[in-house]
């Protein structure tokens, strides 16, 4: 069986004592098997990264670019190789995996400008002779980990701007899909990053809370359930690190009588159903304000649902692929057979369908009346169930929202401007859309909720990025001629 590497120093590295399982969800057969480091091993890679850090802070800023320039060129060259990876691993349909892809490239293509960002700023006499500088430096050796479900998306959210601020990482992907980061960690070497500035190892919570310990370890950047983020900030920042952890979601999409309608059931359909459900910024409630919309709405998500075709994502036929295992699937039907008993009403039970073969399927789900209360509106499901909350008014939709301890994504489907302008006033969430289901930023932005879905004040690659892994200095600096020289115990004033 095929073992999934580390990568440290550059070199590829088995033998762990443990191991856990990689399957193909959509055929049900353990494919790999993939080493968890244990802290030793942990330690390994944290060495290299230390090792290779002065060396690579060092190397000058058009140096670094190029090495983005040219990994950039690899991912587009080899993007149907690394989506195969992605769908086989994941699940998730080939063009999703390209999509995937190509997100993960603007992080790369903001990266390459990395010489404009890191410029600091200059002020000149200050004060008569005196000039001040500020600059920026990498914090030093930075720990990226990351969720299953983007398994080439996050590893680049984070190591893109990482690397580019001169930093060093160990990256610890989901143990789930490991194999894209190594491919990655296998492209950068190949555009010229020197080894020991990118490692990978795989694991879990022991290879997790050794990064989290280790003093050289001097930021990190978190993305996964809102549980573990939070317990991995509140470790980190214990331990005196620079600490983001994003966390899950349940994105709320409102849908207001003035809407085109068709327009928000295409909407709707495919960000919520679109990659199973497996999406931080999938949209999980429907809030349409009235119920004229809702008796409109409902009808034209079942006649989309109806023509869905879901299937192993090699199949360029199909549209949704598996869940990322039989446990999760089990997860996610759980929620949908307990809402009746709830009192929601279920008019699509996805459940109920069958799949040929041991993949981990699972059929979409459409549930109505739900109400905060209900485990299907309060936890994240985190698969293809989009639950429906009416609402009797535009306040009413809002409420609910900010209302909701998550506050990952949202959006407002409506023709009226002003509407839509009061939204973006009143909504207390990290990222909205207007008339667009699936607001993630674009790579010269940066991601990030509010409330439990993000843990720390920095929102993850973009500008805040570059904040996140510099530490700024301000140099203030005289060159005065020697007859000048003169004591003064008084505080320097510039007046
Ligand atoms: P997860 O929290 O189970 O795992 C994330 C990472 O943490 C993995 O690398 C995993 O190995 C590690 N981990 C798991 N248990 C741990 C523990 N006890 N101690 C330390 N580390 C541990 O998340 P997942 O199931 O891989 O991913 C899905 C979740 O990620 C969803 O909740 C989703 O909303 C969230 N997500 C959020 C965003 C965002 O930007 N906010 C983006 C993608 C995914």
């Amino acid at each position: 069986m095929t073992v999934v590497p580390h990568i440290i120093a550059g070199r590829e590295v088995t033998g762990d004592l443990r191991s856990g399982p990689v399957f193909n969800p959509a055929t049900g057969e353990r494919i790999a098997s993939v080493g968890f480091a244990d802290a030793a091993r942990v330690g390994e890679a944290i060495a290299a990264a230390s090792a290779a850090l002065p060396g690579w802070r060092e190397t000058g800023l058009i140096k670094r670019a190029d090495v983005f320039f040219r990994l950039r060129q690899l991912l587009v060259e080899r993007s149907k190789e690394l989506a195969a990876i992605i769908t086989t691993e994941h699940g998730k349909v080939f063009s999703d995996a390209l999509g995937e892809i190509s997100r993960g490239i603007e992080n790369v293509e903001f990266a390459a400008g990395l010489v404009h960002l890191l410029k600091g700023e200059y002020s000149e006499q200050v004060s008569r002779g005196v000039d001040v500088h500020s600059v920026k430096q990498p914090v030093g050796v930075v720990a990226a980990i990351t969720p299953f479900n983007f398994p080439i998306m996050v590893p680049l959210w984070m190591t893109a701007s990482a690397i580019a601020c001169g930093n060093t990482v160990v990256l610890k992907p989901s143990e789930k899909d490991p194999s894209a980061s190594v491919f990655l960690a296998r492209l950068f070497a190949e555009a010229g990053l020197p080894d020991g500035v990118l490692n990978v190892v795989h694991g879990d919570a022991e290879a997790v809370t050794t990064l989290l310990d280790a003093p050289e370890v001097r930021a990190v950047s978190f993305v996964g359930s809102t549980p573990i983020a939070r317990s991995i900030y509140s470790r980190a920042t214990a331990n005196g690190k620079r600490v983001q952890a994003l966390g899950g979601a349940k994105n709320h999409m409102i849908v207001m009588p003035d809407a085109d309608l068709d327009a928000a059931a295409d909407a709707v359909v495919s960000a919520s159903y679109g990659a199973a459900g497996e999406r931080c910024m999938a949209i999980s409630v429907l809030v349409p304000v009235g119920d004229a919309t809702a008796d409109a709405l409902l009808p034209r998500i079942a006649e989309r649902v109806a023509r869905l075709r879901i299937g192993d994502g090699t199949d360029p036929a199909s549209e949704m692929g598996p869940l990322i295992t039989a446990e999760h699937r089990a997860k996610v039907a759980s929620y949908v057979t307990g809402a009746a008993a709830e009192g929601a009403d279920v008019v699509i039970d996805g459940t109920a369908q069958e799949f040929a073969g041991d993949g981990f399927f699972l059929g979409v789900s459409l549930v109505d009346k739900v109400r905060p209360g209900m485990r299907v509106y309060d936890e994240e499901i985190f698969g293809p169930v989009l639950s429906v909350a009416r609402v009797g008014s535009y306040a009413e939709a809002v409420a609910l929202v900010n209302a909701n301890r998550y506050a990952n994504g949202t959006a407002i489907f409506t023709r009226d401007g002003g509407t839509a302008r009061q939204f973006e006033v009143d909504i207390e969430v990290g990222m909205v859309g207007v008339n667009v289901p699936i607001p993630v930023p674009v790579g010269a932005f940066s991601f990030g909720g509010w409330r439990d879905s993000l843990f720390g004040d920095a929102h993850i690659y973009g500008p805040e990025s570059v904040h996140f892994y510099t530490r700024s200095k301000v140099v203030t600096s005289r060159w005065p001629e020697p007859s000048e020289s003169q004591v003064d115990l008084g505080f320097p004033s510039n007046h």
